[in-house]
């Protein structure tokens, strides 16, 4: 019981982490889908990139990381040129 109750303290205080986009400086330069494929894609529309599953408000967007994605979106938020991909 004790075991469990430790258990889920712990994943109720693991950390989700979040991913950040300003768009409206992006270049479109490609560099986050090809380090984070499974998180950026190059929208058609104006060619900037996108979050494949991000909310957007204005022109921000914003998108919630799976663990194993985590470590590709800090590569490709330091490869940015612009620096408008932020890790929390
Ligand atoms: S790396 Fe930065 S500038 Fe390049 S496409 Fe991605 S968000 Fe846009």
């Amino acid at each position: 019981m004790i075991w469990f109750i430790l258990s889920e303290q712990k994943m109720n205080s693991k950390k989700q982490h979040k991913v950040i986009q300003f768009q409206e400086n992006c270049i479109g330069c490609n560099a986050c889908v090809l380090i984070a494929p499974s998180t950026w894609r190059i929208d058609s529309v104006n060619a900037k990139s996108e979050l494949i599953n991000g909310k957007k408000k204005g022109q921000v967007s914003v998108a919630t990381l799976n663990d194993f994605e985590i470590e590709d979106n800090k590569k490709a938020a330091e490869a940015c040129p612009m620096r408008i991909i932020k890790i929390e």
